[in-house]
Order: structure tokens, then C-alpha cells, then sequence
């Protein structure tokens, strides 16, 4: 079997996890990374990642140096949250005639919010014959794609209600800050003012990948964000909370139908949840027939699963027809553990 050539783009936390995951996988290479930290232009892949070894890939800040069809088969890029912000770097790898897997949040389903980009990008990826789907653990995964395989058995369903019960003291400050903790409650409130403290990024997409999937007919949705305020003293390396201080943000998406709700999901995120004896898990409840109840505990692992789900995508992502795919157009995902896993074509 020909490994699958790839190309990494983005070599943070979850970047460099995609790629030492690929780097265990006899199906697939590691052929070129790009990054823009001019401290890692220059430099060996292996001594970006901490490796003992070195891997005879240098990692370069300028994209167009290797965006090569001829020697790259699919580009993986862990840059951004924001479509928008992506747009550039997506168009440059489509035109030069390369498949792609981005893990930004709205690119996993982008005919929620950014219908015109979407659009775009269904035309660029089908003139240039390549195929762009974006994926990650949630929204991705847990909250959608995992929802919609579980009513595959249902006759009906009225509604569904799921939830994502995490802790967050693992993650460093641009996320401490994103959903605000270890400030007050009013501050807090001044931050989902000014658009500071945003929670969890991908409800829009997740409940439109839902209810596209389902056939729900969601015409609109609503997010609250909600302070989740500490009794206890808290602490992480990066932040400090104070009883009455801010531990998290629950944040909640319904979809409705006219006036019903049909699809609800919700995701507390706060730092160290235990000290308060609320336990983590995933949560998926389908209102129909019949009536399903899935409990996942403790939840599934976010980075571990972000990095796995981008990487299990490839040879899917590789096979499939040309255009803008989403979780639910492509085969399930499934880890890469032997060569017939790489063989799996609709
Ligand atoms: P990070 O900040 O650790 O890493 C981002 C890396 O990309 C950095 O090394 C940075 O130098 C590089 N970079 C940024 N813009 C670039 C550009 N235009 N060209 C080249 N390099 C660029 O972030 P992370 O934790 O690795 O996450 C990456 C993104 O993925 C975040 O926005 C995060 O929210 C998102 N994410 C999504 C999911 C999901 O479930 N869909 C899960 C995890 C992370």
C-alpha cells in the first residue's frame, strides 16, 4: 500500500498531535508542515516536536514552497476557529489542487453561519477536483455526528437534548480567558457584551448538521452563555478562582421549528469541576421511538479525539468526490489500525 502523503499545517497543541499521530501510522506520511512562528522556520520537524530523531521534513512558514500535488496528496491545517480567518489559506490549497481536513470550528459545517464561503468553497474544491471537509472532536463528533448515527435505527424522533458535561483545567490562557474564567460575575457579563468571552465555539454548526442530517427543519436558533460561579477555591497553573469568581461558562444552543424546540444542546465547561461533585461525560437523550439514552463517563478525551478524528478522516477525505463535505457526508469515521481501514470507499 502507497501511504497517503500529507501535509501539516499548524503545528500548535493539536497540530503537533496530528502529527506524531501520523507518524505512527503505516498508511499515511508525513511529507511537509508549515507554521508561521518564524522560530520554527528553518527547522527540522522531528526537533519542532521534541522528537529524538530527526524526520528529513523541514517545516517552513511559507505555504507556497510545498504546495506541491505532485508530492502532497492531502493538507491537515489546525490554524483557527474562524472561517473567515481560514478563507486565504483553504483557497490557496484548494487551487493548487490539494485535498484538505481543517478542524476549524465553522468549518464543520459552514452552510450555518458563512452560507456564501461555503458556497465558495463547494465551487472552488469542484473545479479544482479536490475535496475539503472540516471535522474535530466538538463540533465534529460528540455533539452532532454521534447524535445523527444514533437515531439510525430511530422510527421517529420529537426532539433531542444532549450535553457535554468537561473540565477545562488542562487548557492554557487564550482558552481560560475565551471563557472567562477567574473573573467576576459582572465581568463576565461585560465580556459576552463585548464579544470577549465567546464559551464554546460551533452550536450554529453542530445543530445544523443535525437537523440537515434528520430532516428537522431548524429555522432558528438560540445560545445563552451563563457564569458558572465557584463555591470552592480553584486553581490551575494559568488561573485562580476565588470562591463567588467565575469557574466557567455554561453555554447552551436550541434549535427550534417555528415555535418548538427540537434539538437543545448544552456545554458547562469550567476549570476542575469534581470540587464541586459534578462528574464529566457525554450525554446524548433522542425523544422518539424508541427513546434513546446514551451516557459516555468520563467524556470522551477533546484533544485526543480532535487529533484522531482529523487523522482517521484522511483516507475518507482522499477517496471521496470532489466538493465541501461535512461529518455527515463522508464514510464514519474509525481508527486507522490496519491496511483495510484505508480502504473504505463510497
Ligand atoms: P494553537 O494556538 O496551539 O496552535 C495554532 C498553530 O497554528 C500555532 O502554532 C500558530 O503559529 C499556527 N498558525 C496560526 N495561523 C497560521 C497560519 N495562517 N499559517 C500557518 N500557521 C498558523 O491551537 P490548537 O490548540 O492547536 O487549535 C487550533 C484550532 O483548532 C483552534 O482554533 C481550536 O479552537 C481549534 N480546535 C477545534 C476543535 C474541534 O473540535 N473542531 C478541537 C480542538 C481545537
Amino acid at each position: 500500500m502507497k501511504p497517503i502523503r500529507v501535509l501539516q499545517w499548524g503545528l500548535g497543541a493539536m497540530g503537533s498531535g496530528m502529527t506524531r499521530l501520523i507518524l505512527e501510522k503505516s498508511g499515511l506520511q508525513i511529507v511537509a508542515a508549515v507554521d508561521s512562528r518564524t522560530d520554527y522556520a528553518g527547522k527540522d520537524l522531528g526537533e519542532v516536536l521534541k522528537l529524538d530523531r530527526s524526520l528529513g521534513v523541514t517545516v517552513t512558514s511559507n505555504p507556497d514552497s510545498v504546495l506541491n500535488k505532485e508530492r502532497v496528496d492531502i493538507v491537515v491545517i489546525a490554524t483557527t476557529s474562524w472561517l473567515s480567518e481560514q478563507m486565504h489559506d483553504l483557497k490557496k490549497i484548494i487551487q493548487a489542487g490539494i485535498n484538505c481536513i481543517s478542524i476549524a470550528e465553522e468549518m464543520s459545517d459552514p452552510y450555518a453561519q458563512n452560507p456564501e464561503l461555503a458556497a465558495q468553497l463547494d465551487v472552488l474544491c469542484k473545479a479544482n477536483q479536490v475535496t475539503l471537509l472540516g471535522t474535530g472532536v466538538n463540533p465534529g463528533f460528540v455533539l452532532d455526528l454521534l447524535v445523527v448515527m444514533l437515531s439510525g435505527g430511530s422510527h421517529t424522533v420529537e426532539r433531542i437534548e444532549a450535553s457535554r458535561v468537561n473540565d477545562l483545567s488542562p487548557y492554557g490562557p487564550t482558552v481560560m480567558k475565551s471563557q472567562g474564567v477567574g473573573i467576576t460575575p459582572a465581568a463576565f457579563k461585560a465580556g459576552i457584551e463585548d464579544g470577549s468571552i465567546v464559551g464554546h465555539v460551533g452550536f450554529p454548526e453542530s445543530i445544523h448538521m443535525i437537523s440537515d442530517a434528520l430532516g428537522l427543519g431548524v429555522d432558528r436558533i438560540e445560545q445563552a452563555r451563563e457564569p458558572i460561579i465557584s463555591n470552592v477555591y480553584r486553581e490551575t497553573p494559568h488561573v485562580k478562582v476565588q470562591p463567588g469568581m467565575v469557574a466557567g461558562c455554561a453555554h447552551t444552543g436550541i434549535g427550534y421549528r417555528g415555535d418548538k424546540e427540537v434539538i437543545r444542546l448544552i456545554h458547562p465547561q469550567q476549570i476542575h469541576p469534581q470540587l464541586e461533585g459534578q462528574d464529566t461525560g457525554d450525554y446524548i437523550h433522542i425523544f422518539g421511538k424508541p427513546e434513546i439514552n446514551m451516557a459516555i463517563k468520563p467524556e470522551i478525551a477533546g484533544g485526543i479525539a480532535t487529533m484522531g478524528l482529523a487523522v482517521n478522516m484522511i483516507p475518507h477525505v482522499v477517496a471521496a468526490t470532489a466538493g465541501l463535505k461535512r461529518m455527515i457526508d463522508l464514510p464514519a469515521p474509525a481508527a486507522l489500525m490496519g491496511e483495510t481501514a484505508y480502504r473504505r470507499q463510497v
